[in-house]
């Protein structure tokens, strides 16, 4: 073997050359890996006594992709671009091995060659939609050249990956490897087939792109215009693949390369690509002592099994992990357990479980009246009602019967963990984990460290939302915790809109403009109106007390601050309206008509005025995290990078000057943030960006 450089590798075999690449952890196209790899297929090329070349990757993968740091730096090193038209062009056979993932550049690098096997276990796809962005060298090209039209389309804009079984089906590998097989070896044997049958050298390029009629796009387009609402990275997917069908393939790359620089430069590729390394930045924990050791959790219990214990349960189910849950009362268990069992068969009727597996998971979950069933519980999650007096009485019951070292969780929306902590002998063991509801579909966790809470449990709070498929951040300890406390301001200003002029469906309306899922009125339906709510103690002082009082209480009566019908479709009553006119003048209060864009800058700007806040305090460890909560917890646009990054691209100078001009609006006690009018003050950002 000879090096090139420090990553690429060339020999000769009896005619076959072999390219290989070392450059842990995943052999991402750096430069260092063009030069080498140019290099090596210059030297292949031009050697006469090789007759093929096997390209193929040590280590645990093939390219798995660019080098994402490199994006939006000045270009260094060997153009991507230039190495794969050498590659395509070469006078003699390449064939990529392929093991591992094989993603966006890295599959794209394969698919320059003129044969490609892989091992079973092998994944090719390209994700870059995924980054706000899509495959830029040539992917949606090739890609339905050899898949047709149909197939690329769902590939490039899901993002998913397929199996190298599935590719093979496809068209897109030519042979698999046996697992375990040399797949070095295998290349070359393959190679030597292909000089010895005297295959013809095929280019992906000089294909065409089957099954590309202007009704396929058409019906991709309106099927999927609800799941890319907002998103610049599917639509231009769409239409480099529309390209590869109908324009020559030189047109269509140059097509593909310009809508690609147009995604690379926006906002929105910006935005997904900075929440990609936030995602990952918010599992790091601030303070905490180098190599602290997580505790082990083998056995779960979890208190109260309503909305939110149920759903809790079944991330650890669906893990394996056994769970013991507590209600106080037979019949509630057994609908809390009941619940739990409809949404497994729910999905196994989708075909997305087997029934086997619904009763391997409900085998796990052992429901039981009596707390002293969690004695050897190592973690144990409270999720009763919101209410202090009730979770420091049981906290003070679990100091007496957990086990030492186990940790005591409780999924307080708002309360203070240090009260609950201060309930137990053992403050040191108690956090807060804050599911999100439906708590067995939300990514997001919110680990809530109290003063006490010690770094193992920290740590381990942590490493359990990983381990069951969460993303968790890290919140301190304050009214609402990071996501609940920004929530709230964004309430407040929807409630005051409806009162000042906006109805609430035109509230809605901007803010799924904006690209939330829905808006606060219809948050506000679906959760509930009656929360904290009581017919006894209604003094109709709210809105919202008017509509309970009509029996309004959201989507669970079909009448909130919308209608519903069965389908839940909404419709805008007349009588809603009424109510809020005449509730505004009651209060004195001279309706105006209010623009989209205040309505706007009311529901967004105070909740980063809030982050700012809530950054200052320490109460997030970075603005990034508090991104995280948003994106994941609330549906918060990803394409905007959630409320600090969004604030970048604002400005943090702007969003001062609106929150001054609607100063007066925004409520009793509204402050902006000393550290939001320092940002703009210093012309910085909140985020690295
Ligand atoms: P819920 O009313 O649906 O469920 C609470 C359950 O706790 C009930 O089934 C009740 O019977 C049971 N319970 C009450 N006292 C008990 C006791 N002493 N021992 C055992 N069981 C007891 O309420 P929920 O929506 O599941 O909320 C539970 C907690 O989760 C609250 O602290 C809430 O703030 C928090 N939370 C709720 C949401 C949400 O969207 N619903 C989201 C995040 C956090």
């Amino acid at each position: 073997m000879a090096a090139i450089n420090q990553v690429i590798d060339l020999s000769v075999e009896d005619g076959v050359a072999v390219i290989t690449s070392n450059h842990p952890p995943v052999n991402a196209l750096s430069a260092i890996v063009r030069d080498g790899l140019t290099a090596a297929f210059d030297k292949a090329i031009a050697d006469a006594s090789v007759k093929a070349v096997v390209l193929t990757c040590a280590g645990r993968t093939f390219f798995a992709g660019a080098d994402i740091s490199e994006f939006g730096k000045p270009p260094k090193g060997a153009s991507l671009h230039s190495l794969l038209d050498m590659m395509e062009n070469a006078p003699k056979p390449v064939v990529a091995a392929i093991h591992g993932t094989s993603l966006g550049g890295g599959f794209e690098t394969a698919l320059v060659c003129h044969y490609r096997v892989a091992v079973p276990s092998a994944k090719v796809g390209l994700p870059e939609v995924k980054l706000g962005l899509l495959a830029g060298a040539g992917g949606t090209q090739r890609l339905p050249r050899l898949v047709g039209a149909a197939k690329a389309l769902d590939m490039v804009t899901s993002g998913v990956p397929v199996s190298a079984k599935a590719a093979v089906s496809m068209g897109l590998v030519d042979e698999l490897v046996p697992e375990g097989a040399d797949l070095r070896a295998a290349g070359v044997a393959f190679a030597r087939r292909v000089l010895a049958d005297k295959r013809p050298l095929t280019k992906v390029r000089d294909k065409s792109v089957a099954g590309a009629t202007p009704e396929l796009f058409a019906e991709f387009r309106k099927n999927n215009a609800k799941a890319f609402r907002g998103f610049e990275a599917p639509e231009a997917s769409i239409k480099c693949i529309e390209a590869a069908a109908n324009l020559p393939f030189d047109e269509g790359k140059k097509f593909e390369r310009d809508e690609f620089m147009k995604l690379v430069a926006g906002v929105q590729s910006q935005a997904q690509r900075y929440m990609f390394f936030a995602e990952r930045q918010a599992a790091k924990i601030d303070g905490l002592p180098e190599g602290t050791a997580t505790r082990k959790i083998a056995r779960v219990g979890i208190i109260g099994a309503g909305t939110m214990g149920g759903g809790i349960a079944m991330n650890f189910l669906n893990r394996g992990i056994a769970v013991t849950i507590i209600e106080t009362q037979q019949a509630a268990l057994d609908r809390g357990t009941a619940v739990i069992r409809k949404n497994y068969e729910n999905t196994a009727a989708k075909g997305r479980m087997t029934p086997d597996d619904v009763e391997t998971r409900m085998a796990a979950l052992s429901p039981s009246l009596e707390l002293k069933s969690l004695a050897d519980a190592d973690l144990i999650i409270e999720a009763v009602f919101e209410n202090m007096a009730i979770k420091k009485e049981i906290f003070a019951k679990l100091d007496a019967i957990a086990k030492p070292g186990a940790i005591l969780a409780s999924n307080t929306s708002y309360l203070n963990v240090d009260e609950i902590a201060e309930a137990t002998k053992r403050p040191q063991d108690v956090v807060g984990m804050h599911f999100f509801s439906p708590a067995n579909v939300m990514k997001l966790l919110e680990v809530v460290r109290g003063a006490k809470t010690a770094p193992q449990v920290l740590a381990t709070a942590m490493e359990v939302g990983k381990t069951i498929g969460k993303v968790a951040v890290v919140s301190g300890v304050c009214h609402g915790f990071i996501g609940n406390r920004m929530l709230a301001q964004r309430q407040a200003q929807a409630t005051a809109l409806i009162l000042e002029g906006a109805m609430p469906w035109d509230v809605d309306r901007v803010a799924y403009d904006f690209g939330w899922p829905m808006g606060p009125f219809q948050m506000s339906d679906l959760a509930g109106l009656d929360i904290g709510w009581s017919k006894e103690a209604s003094k109709g002082a709210t809105i919202r007390e008017r509509l309970c009082e009509l029996d309004r209480r959201g989507q669970k009566t079909a009448a909130g601050f919308y209608d519903y019908d069965a389908k839940r479709n909404r419709t805008h009553p007349a009588l809603v309206e009424k109510l809020i006119l005449d509730f505004a003048a009651e209060k004195g209060i001279r309706r105006r008509k209010i623009e989209d864009q205040e309505i706007l800058e009311r529901l967004v700007y105070p909740m980063i005025n809030e982050g700012a806040k809530i950054l200052a305090e320490g109460i997030a460890q970075r603005a990034s995290d508090i991104d995280v909560v948003w994106i994941y917890g609330y549906g918060w646009p990803v394409y905007r990078g959630g409320p600090m990054f969004y604030a970048d691209t604002v400005g943090a100078g702007e969003v001062v000057a609106a929150l001054e001009r609607h100063q007066g609006k925004l409520g009793d006690g509204f402050e902006i943030a000393p550290l939001l009018r320092q940002t703009a003050k210093d012309g910085k950002r909140f985020t690295g960006g």
